[in-house]
Parts: C-alpha cells; sequence; structure tokens
C-alpha cells in the first residue's frame, strides 16, 4: 500500500486544504483510505464533513485521583508530589486534598506513599478517536482532550487503524494529513510513509520549517517532494526554494499562486476542486497527477515509531 503523509512544519500553509483536494481527486482514481493525524488541532473533518461509523475512547497514562471517603487529610501527598499538583480545597468546605488532573504526571509516588491509600490510579481519558464516512471515502481521524499529551502513541494508532481497514477495504493509498512541527506526532505520522509531500510557503517562516521537516525526512530515509503553496507572495524566495529543493535533491512538485478561491471554499465546506476551475485548482489538479506518476519506493520504509505499552 501506498503511504502519503502531507506535512509543512509550519502551520497555515495550506496543508489541510491541500489534502482535502487530494481526497477529492483520489477518490476519482480508485479512492484512497483518508486520515487526519493533526491530533491536537484536526480541522481536516471541516471540508470533508465525516459522519462518525465508530467512536472509541483513546487512553494513554494514568492519573492518580483520592477517594475523599478514605481520606484523612494528613497532606503527606501534597508534601512529596514534585509536580504541584496535589491542590487544597476537595470538600465542600474547602478542606481536604484533590488532584488536579492537568498538573498531575502519573508518577505514582502519592499513590505510593499514602497511608490511608485512599488514591486510586486510573487510566487517563485523553480523547476520542473515530472511523468515519465521508463523501471522497472513510477517514479515521481523533480529537485530543485540551492539555493532553501523548498525541503521539494516538497518531500511531490512526495509522495502524487506516491501515488495517485500507487492507481489508481493497484501497491501495493511505492519504494522510500529517502533525504540524517536526516533534513526536510528525515522526509517528511518518513512519512507514512511502511519501512525504512537504507543503512550504515564501516566507522565512515557511523556508525555515520546510528546512527542519526536510531534514527529518532525510533522516528516516523518505522521499520528500515539496509544494510551494502561495508562490507569487514573494517571487525571490519562491525561485530560493526552488534552488534549495535542487541542491538537496527534493522533488519539487509545483508551485501554487495565491487564490481566494481557498478561502471560498473552506467558507462553502468544500474542497477548492469541487468549486469551478481556478488557477489554483487547475495547478493542484497537476500535482496530484505527478505525485500519482511519483516513482514508488521499492521497499517499504522502516516502521519508525512504535509506542511503547503503557507502564
Ligand atoms: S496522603 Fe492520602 S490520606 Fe493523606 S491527604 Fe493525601 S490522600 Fe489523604
Ligand atoms: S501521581 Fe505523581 S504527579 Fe500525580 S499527584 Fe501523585 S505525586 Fe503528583
Amino acid at each position: 500500500m501506498r503511504e502519503l503523509v502531507i506535512i509543512s512544519g509550519k502551520g497555515g500553509t495550506g496543508k489541510t486544504s491541500i489534502t482535502a483536494a487530494f481526497a477529492h481527486l483520489a477518490s476519482l482514481q480508485g479512492g484512497a483510505m483518508l486520515c487526519d493525524l493533526d491530533v491536537d488541532a484536526p480541522d481536516l473533518h471541516l471540508l470533508l464533513s465525516p459522519e462518525h461509523n465508530e467512536e472509541h475512547a483513546f487512553r494513554s497514562g494514568f492519573e492518580a485521583v483520592i477517594d475523599p471517603a478514605l481520606c484523612t487529610g494528613c497532606g503527606t501527598c501534597a508534601e512529596l508530589c514534585r509536580f504541584g499538583a496535589v491542590r487544597p480545597g476537595q470538600g465542600d468546605d474547602g478542606t481536604g486534598w484533590r488532584i488536579d488532573a492537568l498538573r498531575c504526571e502519573g508518577c505514582k509516588v502519592c499513590v505510593q506513599f499514602c497511608p490511608a491509600q485512599a488514591i486510586g490510579f486510573t487510566e487517563k481519558h485523553c480523547g476520542q478517536w473515530y472511523a468515519s464516512g465521508t463523501r471522497f471515502g472513510p477517514m479515521i481521524h481523533a480529537q485530543l482532550f485540551p492539555g493532553e499529551e501523548n498525541s503521539g502513541r494516538l497518531v500511531a494508532l490512526l495509522k495502524k487503524e487506516a491501515r488495517t481497514r485500507a487492507e481489508a477495504l481493497g484501497l491501495s493509498l493511505l492519504l494522510c494529513d500529517g502533525a504540524p512541527g517536526i516533534g513526536c506526532p510528525v515522526i509517528a505520522s511518518l513512519s512507514g510513509a512511502s511519501q512525504a509531500v512537504l507543503v512550504t510557503e515564501p516566507t522565512p517562516s515557511g523556508r525555515h520549517d520546510l528546512e527542519r521537516v526536510a531534514d527529518l525526512c532525510r533522516h528516516f530515509r523518505i522521499p520528500a517532494a515539496v509544494i510551494i503553496n502561495k508562490s507569487d507572495l514573494n517571487l525571490q524566495n519562491s525561485a530560493d526554494i526552488e534552488q534549495y529543493c535542487q541542491e538537496q535533491g527534493h522533488t519539487l512538485l509545483g508551485r501554487l499562486p495565491h487564490d481566494e478561491v481557498v478561502v471560498r471554499a473552506m467558507v462553502q465546506a468544500k474542497c477548492v476542486t469541487e468549486l469551478p476551475a481556478t488557477p489554483f485548482s487547475e495547478a493542484l489538479r497537476s500535482i496530484w497527477e505527478r505525485i500519482v506518476h511519483l516513482e514508488p519506493k521499492a521497499a517499504a520504509r522502516p516502521v519508525l515509531f512504535q509506542p511503547k505499552p503503557n507502564a
């Protein structure tokens, strides 16, 4: 199965609009399993309007919870917690102790040392993930709750589900909207990918983050191909990016002009390729054809991110 991961490093480059348009174009050519791996702030669903067929809880890590019926109020847990997670004021009268879930690191020290065994240690419910249907095909996506961590583990879970279900459905393409940045969620996004598509823009921060994600792809031996979005905002910077791609051996898939059709499509919850043709959507169709015909890698990419089981 071919795995295409669209990433950008910097936010706001148009990655999701481009991914949604690719989902549309892929649906016209045999279809793809779609996957939104930006679990901290997903937005592909805004354009694809998925209908949830399945909803699952994502649990990862542990958190301490004080049982007020057992707690004697000795304060040992507050003294020992290095993260300031044990706070006063559990009872209605403001007495006792409670644990601030956002501060608790799940180290278990308070659990071990509570003389009354009043502290439970439960698996943390960090978010929800979904198997959905869209007008362009099946989609796997998720939403972490605000402030929750372990997004790399959730990304790995989504990719595993997406691969399994794509194989079951006989789909030969997995199309992923990758996580932003260059950290753990992006590494998990790229794990097993056969091709990374890097969306950038001709700004200093766009160029900076392009180099960072391109270096990440090189480190993990994943071929990178580049799209310059809003390329006419700064023609010199666009030319510099093209030169950079040439020097580094990254395929340049093409330039996209700045075009208000992107905003019009967003407002209508559609993809740009669903609206009447514009220079932007025509250029995007050409880029998609280039991607379809990129030489596939002979060997599957190594698995880069294998989440550890819960401790
Ligand atoms: S150590 Fe246990 S008994 Fe003491 S305040 Fe904390 S939860 Fe209550
Ligand atoms: S589990 Fe660790 S971080 Fe959480 S409240 Fe207890 S001592 Fe603090």
